[in-house]
Formats: structure tokens, sequence, C-alpha cells
């Protein structure tokens, strides 16, 4: 089987030498770079599962480098590292799509421990059946043939909602607030009201959930919305 191939950016040596050993051990495989503009590099030369992104870095800053990335991809999974007090930045970073944080220090087994996690999460996101497909319960959704099936029925949706689609399907189980869905789906320069998400999950709902058990698209109050096969 192929290693899981890990990318940290971290501008301080030590706890990048630290993250390499350790993850080293757990029979990853890990490149380093140590700032922003040698991190995306590294990025685009490779194929990489997880990036391990600190923030603060010169140059370019982490924010800015997860902003390039989720750009032209949406699938690799992202951990960003964190001063303790930097809310700003755990906010944008989770905004652009980060999988989650860590704040430093860190207890090195508390790090390997959301590796692990947030890897289960997007394999079994991204890597479900054939090729292309994305599956939750009875749907299944193909990025490439623009194909969604639930239950053995084929149904029809516009590009629009079909992305809105996809989006929460490939991050299936993470609860995505209404600007981070307006952003993934609609772009940065949309600047409309977010009522236009709780529009389109209406549609989407109406053409492949109303009708199904188990519903796979939950609302959760206050923040936004999540899909996920509740059994
Ligand atoms: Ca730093």
């Amino acid at each position: 089987m192929e290693k899981t191939r890990i990318l940290i950016v971290e501008d301080e040596e030590k706890i990048a030498r630290v993250l390499e050993l350790e993850l080293t051990y757990e029979g990853y495989e890990v490149v380093k770079a140590f700032d922003g503009m040698e991190g995306l590099q590294k990025y685009r030369e490779g194929h990489w599962d997880l990036l391990l992104l600190d923030i603060m870095l010169p140059g370019i800053s982490g924010i800015e480098l997860l902003r390039r990335i989720r750009s032209d991809d949406q699938q690799i999974a992202v951990i960003m590292l964190t001063a303790k007090d930097s809310v700003e930045d755990k906010v944008s970073g989770l905004d652009l799509g980060a999988n989650d944080y860590i704040t430093k220090p860190f207890q090195i087994e508390e790090l390997l421990a959301r590796v692990r996690a947030v890897l289960r999460t997007h394999a079994s996101a991204t890597d479900d059946g054939e090729a292309g497909w994305i599956q939750a319960a009875d749907l299944r959704l193909n990025e490439q043939t623009h194909e969604v099936i639930r239950d053995g029925q084929s149904i029809e949706l516009t590009p629009k909602e079909f992305n809105l689609l996809a989006y929460l399907m490939k991050n299936k189980r993470q609860v995505l607030n209404r600007e981070q869905i307006l952003d993934a789906v609609w772009g940065y320069d949309y600047y409309g009201d977010t009522n236009v998400v709780d529009v389109y999950i209406r549609y989407i709902r109406n053409k492949m959930d109303k009708e199904y058990d188990p519903a796979l698209i939950r609302t959760v109050r206050g923040v936004g919305y999540v899909l996920k096969d509740p059994r």
C-alpha cells in the first residue's frame, strides 16, 4: 500500500523536525517546507494527503497559502498550527476550508490523534467506491460525470445545486456555516445575502432528501448545515 504523504509547512525548525520524526515513525511519508513560498512550490510538485500548515510564516502567510491551495484543490486535508491567541487566524483558516487546527504548544500525541482523525474522515469522504464517486448512505454523487443517484434513482440538479451538494458531501460530517458554503459554492467575489444558501439547501432537499429515509442534510441551529448519515 502506498504511504500517506504529509507536507509540513513550518518555519520553526525545531517543531518541524519533531513533527517529521514522529510522523515518519508512525509510517507517514513526510516532506518539510520552511516558508510559504517553499510550501506552495512543494505542494504543487507533489501529491499530498495532508498538509500541516503553520499560520505565522515568513513570506506568504499560512492563511494566504491555504487560500491559494483551496482555490485549486478541495481534496487535500489541512490541519493548521496556530498560536494560542490568534482566534482570527483560526476562524479565517476554518472558513477557507481547513479541516482542523491545533494550538501551539501541543502534545505530540494530540497532534497524531488529530492527524489520524482528519485522514480517516477525509479518506471516507473522497475515496468511496469507484473513481469519482462520493457516497453517503444511499446517496451517490460523481463529480466527473455530474451524476447524482439516490436509492438507485437518478436525480436532476442544476449546476449550482450540484456544486452545493458536492461540497456538502465532500465535507460530510462537518458542520459548515453559511459563509463557508457561500465562499466554496458561489465564490469569494459573491457579495449577495447568505440567505441564498438556505434557498438552495431547500431546493436540493426537495429533490434528493425530502422523500427519502434517512434525511441526510441536517440544519444545525445558529450555525449552518451538515450532511451525514444519522445511522
Ligand atoms: Ca511560525
